[in-house]
């Protein structure tokens, strides 16, 4: 593949020209076209595998929004205001709270379009609420499934007679002297290439995760991380960004999760966690207040002995975990152990028996008192752990990077000195997220809110930002 880059060039041959050019077809490139489409504009994906899947087929697909329409049938009192106030809580303030407010208050509509316009069988997610969010706002697929949603998503361009050009990296930009982008270059993995000429350009190639190199620079904390996302997710947005001048920001953000099968590479979602599970350590002892979130406990996983854990959990969370695609793949792989006592649970497991009760016990006190552990944990509420109990053995991960290219409320990329690009834009992984600058800020659907609304805005706005003549 040549080098990823940026050539200044006023004129380039083209063996196309097509208004709007997106480069990949994750969440965000599929979303995005689908708007560019429905505003009017003939729109064209480029995606470098087989087929277009990305980080959004290996997650679970939730998408969080505040006053769709699914929640208000479902009579859940929510606002965008009270949306931002909880993303804006989650990072302590450490985010660009304009983008927080553009996000949350663009989010349902962006589910209403989905669900109505494209038939994308969303349904708002019950039962128990993520980390940090006030109340019930996740929408997912029946199999609540990233790979579902992907595929519901792939229908819809199909329909929409929308062309993906798979097994195709966009490697070059080619940018006239007023900033504006004028073609790309796409490479085959034969190493044929071609320039196809654009009037609007989006990046939605998300982060660096898949760029080992970048991911050591930009977040050493991860060293004994295993990654758990998308390998062919490089970096490319932020090195043409650096090229042309873009304004970047919260580099070290990132979406941990505390929870992969260690060894099977399934990730263990929060629920049985948030639900009243623990996490302990080869001694059985708990060392972190599990309920703050997911994402920030994955370096506290890799902290402990052998950069594990167990999570450890009962029957009333396993049938609460059953809803998810990806705990039925636990079950069917084998990840699960389940005993009659603690002792049991502790030999099977290999962990200290003793430690185990009494953390155990620990959390039945605090579900009598009410009162908050030492690391800031309250079990009011919760029923107690009780036989049979379950455990799985966990170690930390990074899904995707959450820094990068700085947008404006129509998901155009800005400048360093925050003047915008004429027509380049950016959504998802790509664009800086609205988690902060680390991973204790990443609430629970910040990557598919900034993947879904990001898209949609940068598709509306290159549509029209073509259709008004202003394209190449
Ligand atoms: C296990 C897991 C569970 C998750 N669950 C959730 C969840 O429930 N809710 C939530 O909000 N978030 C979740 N996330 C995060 C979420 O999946 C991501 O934030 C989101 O999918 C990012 O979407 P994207 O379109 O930016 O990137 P992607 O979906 O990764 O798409 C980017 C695409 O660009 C392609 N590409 C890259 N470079 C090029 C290039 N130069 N040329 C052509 N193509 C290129 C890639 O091949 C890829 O297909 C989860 C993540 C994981 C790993």
């Amino acid at each position: 593949m040549a080098e990823v880059e940026v050539i200044r060039a006023d004129n380039v041959e083209t063996i196309a020209d097509i208004p709007v050019v997106i480069v990949g077809g994750g969440g965000t490139g599929l979303v995005a076209a689908l708007a560019a489409h429905d505003a009017g504009a003939d729109v064209l994906v480029i995606e470098r595998d087989k087929s277009p899947a990305g980080t959004t087929a290996m997650s679970t697909g939730l998408i969080p929004a505040a006053g769709s329409r699914i929640q208000r049938a479902r009579g859940i009192d929510d606002s965008p205001e009270r949306f931002a106030q909880d993303i804006i809580a989650k990072t302590k303030g450490r985010v660009d709270v304009a983008m927080v407010r553009r996000l949350a208050e663009q989010s349902a509509h962006t589910i209403d379009w989905l669900t109505e316009t494209h038939g994308i069988a969303l349904s708002l997610v019950e039962g128990f609420t993520y980390p940090g969010h006030s109340v019930l706002r996740m929408h997912g697929m029946p199999g609540r499934s990233g790979g579902e949603l992907m595929g519901a998503l792939a229908d819809a361009c199909e329909r929409a007679g929308i062309s993906i050009l798979t097994e195709a990296t966009v490697d070059r930009l080619y940018v006239n002297g007023d900033d504006r982008v004028i073609a790309i270059s796409a490479t085959r993995p034969d190493g044929s290439s071609d320039i196809i000429g654009c009037g609007a350009l989006i990046l939605a190639c998300c982060g660096f995760a898949g760029d080992q190199a970048m991911v050591t620079e930009l977040i050493p904390e991860l060293e004994h991380a295993t990654f758990h996302g998308h390998p062919g997710n490089k970096g490319h947005a932020i090195r043409w960004g650096q090229q042309l001048g873009a304004a970047m920001a919260d580099l070290s953000a990132y979406q941990g999760h505390a929870g992969l099968a260690a060894g099977y590479g399934i990730p263990i979602l929060w629920p049985l966690i948030v639900e009243g599970g623990i996490q302990v350590n080869k001694a059985g002892h708990r060392f972190a207040n599990e309920a703050s979130g997911y994402s920030e406990q994955a370096v506290k996983v890799l902290e402990q002995p052998g950069h594990v854990a167990w999570s450890i959990y009962d029957e009333t969370r396993h049938q609460v975990m059953l809803q998810f695609e990806d705990y039925q793949q636990a079950i069917s792989a084998g990840c699960l152990v389940t005993a009659d006592s603690v002792q049991e649970l502790a030999d099977k497991c290999g962990i200290g028996a003793e430690g185990l009760a009494e953390s155990i016990a620990d959390t039945w006190r605090l579900v009598d008192n009410g009162q908050t552990d030492r690391f800031g944990r309250s079990f009011t509420g919760k029923a107690k752990l009780a036989p049979p109990f379950y455990a799985v053995r966990v170690t930390g991960a990074l899904f995707h990077t959450q820094g990068g290219l700085e947008v404006d409320a129509d998901a155009r990329i800005l400048r360093a000195d925050r003047t915008p690009f004429p027509n380049l834009y950016a959504g998802g992984g790509a664009a800086r997220g609205i988690s902060g600058p680390a991973a204790d800020g990443y609430i629970a659907g910040n990557g598919l809110l900034t993947a879904t609304t990001l898209g949609r805005l940068a598709g509306t706005h290159a549509a029209g930002h073509h259709i008004a003549g202003a394209g190449c």
